[in-house]
């Protein structure tokens, strides 16, 4: 049986809270109630509950900044939201669709119809969640998929031109994969693949990012990361995946990185970088190459 859908219930007055979470509870529902809406939005940030049930009127925010901070952030835009008034005119209604809120309850509930509306309204953030799950994370080894990662590269790289902040990239390829599916198999060759996405997501930082752009090819996005530094995060990725074998074999990978440059844009980034990555293996592969590497870098025919 499938876990039951999490609701994130919003209520400044704790007996409304106990009395909505009690009416909720069951049915599929498992519902975790707070009086502080501020601390509900940190909650709903770091946990992605699939439905929101919010009080309109709570002091310090109101229903309505709510329903906006929650669709700025992350992943908040898919998760749908129920606001609960005891004075839902049309203007109101009106603006709190329009601050992105997704159905309305009357005070005080209906019991049948608060439980039925929570249902339906959870069904549909379960789904949304799943298909953002498969749009953005790579099946086989649960990094982001190529689309995301571009995506969120794209970002980063905005971001760094906008603020100053440096940013690096890193593209990294598995060193003769053809042999270890030659040798082993496809199925041992897809296990080094699974692996691999783990040891990459152990060795960077949390606020680093890796993605599967193709077969055996990967990215690695260093926000707020510049040239030695870099370097140096690439080599300890190179070592942590040459120092200890891969799904029971041993695995190499080689590495270029690159920092961006002021005007750069995403597919100069890119073609640099992987100019790079070819430049490694021309170069023996298990390596890391840099940029100043770049101006011998010959293009790799693509096998
Ligand atoms: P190099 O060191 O130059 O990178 O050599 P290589 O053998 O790794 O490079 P090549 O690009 O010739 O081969 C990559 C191989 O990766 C070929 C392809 O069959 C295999 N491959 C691509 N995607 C998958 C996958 O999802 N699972 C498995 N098992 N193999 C894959
Ligand atoms: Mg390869
Ligand atoms: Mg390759």
């Amino acid at each position: 049986m499938n876990a039951p859908s999490r609701v994130l219930i919003v209520d400044d007055v704790s007996v409304n809270l106990a009395l909505m979470c009690a009416l909720v509870e069951g049915n599929g529902l498992d519902p975790v109630g707070f009086t502080d809406p501020f601390e509900a939005l940190a909650w709903c940030q770091r946990e992605r509950p699939d439905l929101v049930l919010l009080d309109y009127a709570m002091p310090g925010m109101d229903g309505e900044t709510f329903v906006q901070r929650l669709r700025a952030f992350d992943q908040g835009a898919m998760i749908p939201v129920i606001i609960v008034t005891g004075s839902a005119g049309p203007e109101m209604m009106v603006r709190m669709l329009e601050a992105g809120a997704n159905d309305f309850l009357r005070k005080p509930v209906d019991p049948i119809e608060l439980s039925a509306r929570a249902r339906s309204m959870a069904q549909l953030g379960r789904a949304s969640h799943a298909w953002f799950e498969l749009a953005t994370r790579d099946e086989l080894t649960a990094v982001d998929t190529r689309r995301h990662f571009l995506s969120r590269l794209n970002t980063e790289i905005a971001r760094s031109h906008r603020y100053g902040t440096p940013l690096s990239l890193a593209l990294f390829d598995v060193d003769h994969f053809k042999r270890i599916n030659d040798q082993w198999g496809h199925p041992v060759g897809d296990a080094v693949l699974r692996a691999l996405g783990a040891r990459v997501k152990e060795t960077i930082r949390e606020t680093d990012f890796a993605g599967r752009l193709g077969g055996e090819e990967f990215g690695w996005t260093m926000p707020a990361t510049c040239g030695d530094a870099a370097h140096m995060a690439a080599e300890r990725l190179r070592a942590a995946v040459a120092g200890t074998p891969i799904a029971e074999r041993p695995v190499t990978i080689s590495i270029g990185v690159a920092t961006l440059r002021p005007a750069e844009d995403s597919s100069d980034f890119l073609v640099r970088t992987d100019r790079l990555l070819y430049h490694a293996k021309d170069s023996g592969r298990n390596r890391v190459s840099t940029d100043g590497a770049a101006d011998h870098a010959e293009r790799r025919p693509v096998a």
